[in-house]
C-alpha cells in the first residue's frame, strides 16, 4: 500500500478537482456572519435518503440497533446519577463504564471513563432513527436525552480523567438527537452540560507531554484528548447557531503542535495516538468547511496521506494504537511484536469520516477506494457486540492472527460500532447538481429529486466476491444527469460498463469517475463489471518481501496454515473455490484463503514471506 499510494501521488491528484461543479454550503455557518465556508466539489446525503437492502452491513446495522435498543436505561444513566447524587436504581454495566474503586491504571481499567459511550450510544440511535423511521429509537433517545439532563452536574467531573473525551462523546449524542431524531431538548441540554464542563476543561488543547508536564493523579489524567473537540463544536454552531460553539472550535484546534507542521507538508504523526488523530484531522476538515480555512484543509489531506503510506493492505493502521515512524521496521515488527494491530470500530469510524469529508471535499474518488478497504477488510469483519459489553476492538495482523472480544467491558470501540453501521448509507452516494456519484458498490437504494422528478437508483451485487454489478433507474420522468461511478485505482483492463445491455461509450479509468451522463428513464438499467485481478502488496518499501495477497479491495488471509510458506507466484496464482475461498499452492498441500469477513475463530495470516 505504501508504494501505490504514496503521500506524493495522493496529493497531487487529491487538489485537483475532478471536475465537478463547486458547490457551497448554506447551513446555519453562513447566515450567522461573515464567514466563507470552504467549497466542496460533492455533497453528503441525508441519512433517510439511502437505504441499504439485504446484505451484511444491513445484518451489522440492524444488530447494533437491536442491541441498544434493549439496553437498559438506568444502567446507561447510571454513572451519571449517581454522580449527581440522583437515586440511581439499576445494574452497573460494568468496565469502562460504571463507577469502581477497583480502578488503577494502566494495571486495571475496570472503572476507566465512567459514562463515556453515553454519547455515542445516543448518536448510534438517533442516527440508526434517521435511517430506519424506527420510532422506538427515537423515543429512547428522548428518553435518555431527558433522563441525561436531569443529572447535569459539576460533581461528574470532579477528579475524572478524561473530561473533555466524554464531553465530547456527549456533545455528539445531543446534537445528534436534536438534528436526526428531532428531539425538543437536546440542545438546551448541550448548553448546560457546556456550562458545566468548561471549567475542567484545559486553556487550548494539549499534547501528551504537555499533560504530562502538568500535575496529574495517574498516568489516565495524560490521556484526555482536547484535540478532538473542535469536529463537534462546529457541528453544534452549525446545528443551534450559537456562536459560543463556533469560538470553542477555534480555541481547541491544535494549530501549533499537529495542524501548521502537517499543512506544511511534515509528517508529524509519528509515535502519537492514532485513531484520536486521525479523528482531529476531522476538525480540521471542519474549520475548512466552516471557517473555509486553506490551511486546515492541507493539514487533513496531508495528514491523511501520511496515514495511508504506513497502512497495512487491510486498510487498517496504528499497532499498539500508535502511529510509526516511516523508515523504520514498527510496521513490519508489528507482525510478530503485537496482536493490537488496529483499533477496528474506532478506526473504521474516523476513516469513514475522514474519507467521506477529503471525497465532499475534493471530489476524488481515491478516498473512497480507500474506505471500501477498511470496510470489507475490517469493521465488516468485526464480531458483533455481546450482552455486557464484550466489544470486538483491535484486528489482529500478527503472523498468528485470531479474532477475539476484548476483555474490559463497554470500551471505546462499543461505542463507535453503531455510529459507523449507522453511516454506512451515507458513505455509499454523494451528489452533485449534474448527477450522483456512487462511491460503494453494496446492496442499496438511494432516493433524490432532479428537477421536478422522483429518481432513485438501485444496486444489486454480491462484489466484492463477484465483479457484477447492477443498477436500475426508477424515474418518475425522463430526466438528463450523470451517474457517476467510482473505478477503483486496482481495476483492471477487463472492467467495463453496459447500460440497456449495450456497451458505454466511455472507457473506465482507474482511479477517478467513470461518468454516464445521458437522459436516463425508467427502468433503465447499468451493469457495471469490475476486474479485480489478484496482487501482493509490500508492508512497506523496506520489506518488499513481506506481502499480502489481494483481490480487488480484499486482502485475503490463510487460513488454519500459519506456517505455510508461499512463493510470489503461488500467491498471483490463487484460484477462487466454490463460494468464497481462495486455494493457495505451497511448498506442502494447498492453504484455504478468505476474507476477514468469512474468518470466525480459525487462526490466520495476513502477510507472508516470499
Ligand atoms: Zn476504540
Amino acid at each position: 500500500m505504501a508504494g501505490r499510494f504514496s503521500r506524493r501521488s495522493f496529493l497531487k491528484t487529491g487538489s485537483a478537482a475532478a471536475g465537478a461543479t463547486l458547490l457551497s454550503r448554506h447551513g446555519l455557518g453562513q447566515a450567522a456572519g461573515s464567514l466563507h465556508a470552504g467549497a466542496e466539489q460533492l455533497s453528503q446525503f441525508d441519512y433517510p435518503d439511502v437505504q441499504l437492502l439485504d446484505g451484511p452491513m444491513l445484518e451489522q446495522f440492524r444488530a447494533n440497533l437491536a442491541f441498544f435498543l434493549a439496553l437498559n436505561e438506568d444502567s446507561m444513566l447510571k454513572p451519571f446519577r449517581q454522580a449527581a447524587g440522583l437515586s440511581a436504581p439499576g445494574d452497573d454495566m460494568g468496565g469502562w463504564y460504571s463507577w469502581s474503586d477497583e480502578f488503577d491504571p494502566p494495571n486495571n481499567m475496570t472503572g476507566y471513563i465512567p459514562g463515556h459511550t453515553f454519547g455515542q450510544y445516543v448518536s448510534g440511535l438517533a442516527r440508526a432513527y434517521a435511517v430506519s423511521g424506527d420510532k422506538a429509537a427515537q423515543e429512547k433517545v428522548n428518553r435518555l436525552v431527558r433522563g441525561f439532563g436531569e443529572t447535569i452536574s459539576p460533581k461528574f467531573y470532579v477528579n475524572y480523567p478524561l473530561p473533555c473525551y466524554t464531553f465530547d462523546k456527549s456533545n455528539c449524542g445531543l446534537i445528534d438527537a436534536h438534528q436526526f431524531a428531532h428531539d425538543p431538548d437536546a440542545l438546551k441540554v448541550l448548553a448546560h452540560a457546556t456550562d458545566v464542563a468548561l471549567p475542567f476543561f484545559p486553556p487550548g488543547p494539549l499534547t501528551r507531554p504537555e499533560m504530562a508536564a502538568r500535575p496529574h493523579k495517574n498516568i489516565s489524567f495524560t490521556w484526555d484528548e482536547s484535540y478532538t473537540l473542535p469536529e463537534n463544536f462546529f457541528l453544534a454552531y452549525k446545528r443551534s447557531g450559537d456562536r459560543r460553539y463556533l469560538d470553542l472550535a477555534k480555541r481547541f484546534l491544535q494549530d501549533r503542535d499537529y495542524f501548521d507542521p502537517l499543512a506544511d507538508g511534515k509528517n508529524v504523526l509519528p509515535h502519537e495516538h492514532a485513531y484520536s488523530h486521525v479523528n482531529a484531522l476531522c476538525s480540521a476538515s471542519q474549520a475548512y468547511l466552516v471557517l473555509g480555512s486553506d490551511k486546515h484543509l492541507r493539514a487533513a489531506k496531508n495528514g491523511f496521506g501520511f496515514v495511508r503510506a504506513q497502512s497495512y493492505a487491510t486498510g487498517g493502521w496504528g499497532p499498539n494504537e500508535a502511529f510509526v515512524e516511516p523508515g523504520s521496521s514498527t510496521l513490519a515488527d508489528s507482525l510478530h511484536s503485537t496482536h493490537a494491530s488496529f483499533e477496528t470500530p474506532c478506526g473504521a469510524y474516523g476513516h469513514f469520516k475522514i474519507t467521506r469529508y477529503l471525497m465532499r471535499i475534493t471530489g476524488d474518488s481515491r478516498y473512497g477506494d480507500s474506505m471500501e478497504r477498511v470496510l470489507y477488510n475490517t469493521i465488516l469483519g468485526a464480531k458483533p457486540l455481546q450482552p455486557g459489553g464484550f466489544s470486538f476492538y483491535y484486528s489482529d495482523y500478527n503472523n498468528d492472527g485470531q479474532k477475539v472480544y476484548y476483555p474490559e467491558q463497554w470500551p471505546c470501540c462499543s461505542g463507535t460500532f453503531p455510529q459507523v453501521t449507522a453511516d454506512y448509507g451515507i458513505s455509499s452516494y454523494f451528489q452533485s447538481p449534474d448527477g450522483i456519484y456512487v462511491n460503494l458498490f453494496v446492496p442499496s437504494r438511494v432516493n433524490w429529486k432532479h428537477g421536478s422528478s422522483r429518481i432513485a437508483l438501485e444496486q444489486k451485487t454480491d462484489y466484492p466476491y463477484d465483479d457484477h454489478i447492477s443498477m436500475r433507474v426508477h424515474a418518475d420522468s425522463p430526466q438528463t444527469f450523470t451517474v457517476a461511478l467510482r473505478v477503483p485505482e486496482w481495476a483492471g483492463r477487463n472492467t467495463s460498463v453496459a447500460i440497456n445491455g449495450s456497451k458505454a461509450g466511455q472507457e473506465p479509468q482507474a482511479g477517478g469517475w467513470l461518468k454516464l451522463n445521458r437522459e436516463w428513464k425508467d427502468g433503465d438499467t447499468i451493469e457495471y463489471a469490475i476486474d479485480r485481478p489478484l496482487r501482493v502488496e509490500a508492508i512497506d518499501p523496506e520489506h518488499p518481501k513481506i506481502v499480502a495477497l489481494l483481490c480487488g479491495p480484499l486482502a485475503l488471509f490463510a487460513v488454519n496454515a500459519p506456517q505455510s510458506r508461499f512463493t510470489r507466484e503461488q500467491l498471483l496464482q490463487a484460484t477462487r473455490r466454490s463460494g468464497r475461498e481462495w486455494r493457495v499452492a505451497s511448498a506442502v498441500a494447498p492453504v484455504g484463503f478468505r476474507a476477514f469477513p468469512e474468518i470466525r475463530d480459525e487462526q490466520y495470516r495476513l502477510y507472508h514471506e516470499v
